[in-house]
């Protein structure tokens, strides 16, 4: 059994794929091709915002759109500390100060009452300190993740961003295709991020992300920002950016993946109902499940064991059966050594730390078959 099939969607549209990828090598424009400009206009419609720009990641996507708000050293943006790392790291790499806020225990993501209790907290402290001459953070905005593929709680968190006067980032790299009150994953906030990383939901064949926004202005610093700053012509260089452009052959790929999209996003829907059938009322063991006018996109099918010992034995009696699991994400944020500075203690974030311990992702795929699904099923039930 297969944890992601990429064998099984490329059997499906292999000749698309060569045609797509034969005309870049006839055209030769490898850098910026006219598949950039398509793959940007189609996105930007299916997601509903008015600019897409290509870039060579999900974590460029994050950092271009921090770069373009303008965070840097001083800053704060806050967070959640499980996700993975390229969450906070980009906060990092700006020179901000990534400020983590404990999750949901049942969607995960980040939970707006602690956000709201965080970022008062914060700015009294900051208020404090200005007071007594000490340098003090400045709250600047919040990136909240869509783990898992399902939207954080946007209404919720727009109302706090509004409140504070911060920007929000979506950091959508697993939510490509989700929907919360009928907008699409990518749409939410000042700039939505999405990565194309292979085992994304719309994944390429190499590194790839993009970034969404209704914003003439961010979009175009953005654009200037992925070719180094530039300005009105190649030699021109208004700004320090980086080299973070989507690759002509990338596009090319994704525009070939994004036509049978909305099928393999059906089919996602109906493996995890099914799941949700199989597995629920099976002894110690929580299936997700999505809040009210939330569509999940099912970048990972994630349920919560009894405890990591149940969590061990799960995993051990599956892959005894040749069925891969993983665990999405064994340490959080606070507790990585790249964060070690923060000084946040073990029990900081006490349901991060608890869902790191006992979270299991299953296998996920638009082609995963009911016999699969039931032997997966039949396995933890027998634990
Ligand atoms: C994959 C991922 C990223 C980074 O995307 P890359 O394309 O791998 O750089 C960022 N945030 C989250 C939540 C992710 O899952």
């Amino acid at each position: 059994m297969h944890f992601i099939d990429l064998v099984t969607q490329q059997t499906r549209i292999r000749a698309d794929l060569e045609a797509r990828i034969a005309a870049v090598l006839d055209h030769g424009q490898y850098i910026m091709g006219p598949e950039i400009d398509e793959l940007e206009n189609r996105l930007a419609e299916y997601v509903g915002t008015r600019h897409a720009v290509g870039c060579a990641s999900g974590t460029d996507a994050l950092l271009l759109a921090l770069m373009a708000l303008e965070v840097g050293p001083g800053d704060a943006v806050f967070t959640t500390p499980f996700t993975f790392v390229a969450t906070a790291e980009a906060i990092r790499l700006v020179g901000a100060e990534p400020v983590f806020v404990d999750i949901d225990p049942v969607t995960f993501n980040i939970a707006p009452p602690l956000l709201d209790t965080t970022i008062r907290r914060y700015m009294e402290e900051s208020a404090a300190k200005a007071a007594r001459g000490l340098p003090a953070g400045r709250p600047r905005g919040i990136l909240p993740v869509d783990l898992f593929g399902i939207p954080a709680d946007y209404d919720a968190i727009e109302t706090i961003a509004r409140r504070y006067g911060l920007f929000v980032i979506e950091d959508a790299a697993q939510s490509f295709g989700a929907t919360y009150q009928e907008r699409k994953a990518c749409s939410f906030g000042e700039v939505g991020c999405t990565s194309f990383f292979p085992a994304k939901p719309l994944g390429g064949y190499g590194d790839g992300g993009m970034c969404f926004t209704n914003d003439s202005n961010l979009d175009s610093v953005m654009r200037s920002l992925r070719v180094h700053g530039q300005g009105a012509h190649r030699y021109d260089n208004v700004r320090i950016g980086i080299n973070g452009r989507l690759d002509t052959l990338q596009a090319a790929v994704l525009l070939a993946k994004f036509d049978i999209f909305p099928d393999e996003l059906v089919r996602r829907q109906s493996v995890a109902e099914r799941y949700a059938d199989l597995l629920t009322g099976t002894p110690d063991i929580q299936v997700p499940s999505l809040p009210p006018h939330t569509t999940g996109v099912w970048a990972q099918y994630s349920i919560l064991t009894a405890s990591s010992d149940h969590r061990q034995r799960a995993q051990d009696a599956l892959r005894n059966q040749g069925i891969p699991t993983a665990v999405y994400y064994p340490i959080p944020l606070h507790r990585q050594t790249a964060f070690r500075d923060l000084n946040h203690p073990p029990g900081a974030f006490p349901v991060s730390e608890d869902c790191a311990s006992r979270i299991l992702s299953l296998p996920m795929h638009p082609y995963l078959e009911a016999a699969e699904q039931k032997s997966v099923a039949a396995i933890l039930g027998r634990l």
